[in-house]
């Protein structure tokens, strides 16, 4: 994931690989990882482990939270990755970012994650992310050394790496999948050479810098592109290329693929298609999971399970992420967060983001095959001044946004325009200060969960319909999100006043946001004034006459409610009427609403149609079953002329029922009448 306001429209995000614990971990390229026991290789493991390893997985063992609810993740394997994308470490440090533990101690930001459970360190890598000068793209600048440097940090505190290449200069996911500068005139031939002849450069720089390489991805978020290839036939060959490579150099590691939008239907079977057809050797088929972007988790699961039963493939959510505030700390707007309120499901809390992460950790533990999340950069906060001059020199020097302005020559069109700081500042688990949030602990919380009594946690947006001419009367409760995701009712004192409430009933058809307070918390109530339609199926979309009452006077040999969108006002239905015969046609089509409010209503209705003859035809209103006067005259001209007849002045008085109809004969010539009838509607007036 990156940010810019470009992202807003196209999805994207970056992927990842990951995979066991390089070198020296038992491989996991076999065996389903959904196994909980695990004695012999984890014995062996922590006999390898560095002293800051050892004592940063007692620290997580012991990791308990006052205030934070996780309902425990059942079916976890041991094994279970849990990752951390911080590839903006580097470029945030030297912007003057430190790190907190929740002592208020400051630390290395990979013992602190170490300590909360973290067990694996996402990292993407770009081929040359700096310009001519030397002048860095941003995003942290991530450049092999840069990922090298990282994994040996990571290493010391026994956190393998997720070794993220994207194959490009700079940001790759499915709105781009640009090849790296040097590759852009390649052939494919020459190109796989040479993606196969950087991964093992990579991989052996990491190697030699001791880092611990646990699973490696081949592309970010390749949906059928990378870079620069645009068929599956180039996507696989720079794929096996890096794979052979992987295999080779960390045969332990896991080798994965990553791709995003598991929301569009059939997207990730297609992929999974290609690559068998191409035999690409992989272990693990990743995938992006934000919530507000891509779909439900139950989607998610069921399009991965179909992956491992069909392919035998582990699956895992390479990327996830939510927001605890609303709040933009840097000055770059964020990529979720303007406005509050609670969007998919949970608050923009502390909390909620724990929830997310908890919730998506049991959609993969519940995979056939799920063997881990990775959250997607926890650390990327603002880089801590005052204005965003201040903070753009910064993101500009060290790279510490998501673009600088140098990455225009590379990216002209979105980084060039569009570069600045975080997007995801409001997403990252910890404060502006470099202080963890609470919600960091949940990693660590997640196998023996933290079930203490729930406490409310956020005010659910409450929302109102009414009718354009009806009173608003707001709600008197509302529900209160606890911290265990349940809901509970809860006094709410709005902060409107009569008149404002009253003029919501002068301004037609139209949105209005209510502020208010409960239970010591923001409330929010969504009024929305509509023109309401008090008719049932008033589109004929049920396909039937469902509320509808037809009777037939002549001999209507067609008389029915058609599904053929061309012939539709609205929708796909409507209702059709045909008969070959002279004065044939005569028919109505009425409704009787019962239950309206005293008050004044107008009905209004639309016919198109031909060969009629000499015709008769009009809306009508009938109040108690009585005739009224204003009847709205119609006709039928041509196809696709429609007609609309509108009946005002409906008086209708508390306990009287409305009827609503349209009465139709016609002579016939021709081919015989035809017509048909659509979008009515009895609104308030
Ligand atoms: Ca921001």
């Amino acid at each position: 994931m990156k940010k810019t306001v470009v992202w807003l429209t196209c999805i994207l995000l970056l992927a990842a690989l990951l995979a066991g614990c390089g070198g020296q971990t038992p491989a996991q390229t076999t065996a389903p990882a959904q196994s909980t026991e695990e004695s012999a290789p984890q014995e062996s493991k922590e006999a390898e482990m560095t002293p800051e390893a050892k004592a940063a997985r007692e620290a997580a063992a012991a990791v308990t939270s006052d205030s934070l609810y996780v309902k425990p993740v059942t079916g976890m394997p041991e094994d279970f990755i849990l990752g951390m994308d911080v590839s903006s470490v580097l470029a945030e440090e030297k912007s003057g970012v430190r790190y907190y533990d929740a002592a208020g101690q400051e630390k290395d930001l990979f013992q602190i994650l170490a300590e909360n459970g973290i067990t694996h360190i996402r990292v993407r890598v770009w081929n040359h992310p700096f310009d001519k000068e030397g002048r860095g793209f941003g995003g942290g600048n991530c450049d092999i050394d840069a990922a090298a440097e990282i994994g040996k940090r990571a290493a010391k505190y026994g956190l393998p790496l997720i070794v993220d290449f994207h194959y490009s200069d700079f940001w790759a996911d499915p709105g781009k999948q640009m090849a790296p500068l040097a590759w852009e005139e390649m052939k494919l031939e020459e190109k796989t050479e040479a993606a196969g002849r950087y991964t093992r450069e990579c991989l052996e720089k990491l190697r030699d810098a001791g880092c611990l390489v646990g699973m490696v991805q081949l592309g970010n978020e390749t949906n059928g592109k990378m870079a620069g290839e645009d068929t599956w036939y180039g996507i696989q060959s720079l794929m096996q290329a890096g794979a052979k490579e992987v295999r080779e150099i960390f045969p332990e590691a896991l080798v994965a693929v990553h791709f995003a939008n598991p929301e569009n239907e059939g997207s990730y079977a297609t992929y999974a298609k290609k690559l068998d057809y191409y035999h690409v050797d992989y272990d693990v088929f990743a995938s992006s999971y934000y919530p507000y972007w891509h779909g439900t988790l139950e989607n998610l699961k069921n399009v991965l399970d179909d992956i491992t039963r069909t392919y035998g493939k582990k699956t895992m959510v390479m990327e996830t992420s939510y927001a605890f505030t609303d709040r933009d700390t840097d000055f770059s707007g964020n990529t979720i967060g303007d406005g509050g309120g609670i969007v998919k499901d949970y608050p923009f809390t502390v909390q909620g983001q724990a929830n997310h992460v908890r919730n998506v950790a049991q959609a993969v533990a519940d995979m056939e095959a799920g063997i881990g999340i990775c959250y997607w950069e926890g650390a990327w906060i603002t880089v801590g001044t005052s204005s965003w001059e201040e903070n753009h020199e910064k993101w500009e020097t060290y790279g510490s946004g998501w673009a600088s302005s140098y990455a225009s020559v590379y990216d002209p069109k979105d980084a060039g325009k569009y570069y600045g700081g975080s997007a995801v500042d409001n997403q990252a688990l910890f404060d502006w200060d470099g202080k963890p949030l609470e919600s960091l602990k949940v990693f660590a919380l997640l196998r023996k969960g933290n079930e203490i009594a729930a406490a409310p946690d956020a005010i659910a947006d409450a929302f109102l319909t009414v009718d354009v001419n009806d009173k608003v009367v707001l709600p008197e409760t509302v529900d209160a999100v606890m911290t265990d995701d349940s809901r509970s009712p809860v006094p709410v004192k709005w902060d409107v006043t009569e008149e404002e409430l009253a003029a919501m009933n002068h301004g037609g058809p139209a949105m209005y946001t209510v502020r208010g307070e409960a239970g010591g918390l923001p409330a929010v109530c969504h009024v929305d004034m509509i023109e309401f339609n008090f008719l049932q199926n008033p589109g004929f979309e049920t396909g039937d006459l469902t509320g509808w009452e037809v009777t037939d006077f002549g001999k209507t040999e067609q008389l029915y409610v058609e599904d053929k969108i061309t012939d539709s006002n609205e929708g796909t239905c409507h209702m059709h009427f045909w008969s070959p015969g002279e004065n044939t046609v005569e028919f109505t089509l009425e409704q009787t609403v019962t239950g309206l409010k005293a008050g004044t209503y107008k009905f209004t209705v639309s016919i198109m149609g031909g060969d009629g003859g000499t015709t008769e035809i009009y809306a009508y209103a009938k109040v108690n079953g009585e005739m009224l006067p204003q009847k709205a005259p119609l006709e039928i001209t041509g196809y696709d002329q429609w007609h609309t007849g509108r009946v005002e002045g409906i008086e209708i008085a508390e306990g009287q029922t409305v009827t609503v109809g349209v009465y139709v004969r016609c002579g016939g010539a021709g081919n015989g009448a035809w017509g048909k009838i659509d979008k009515a509607m009895l609104n308030s007036q």
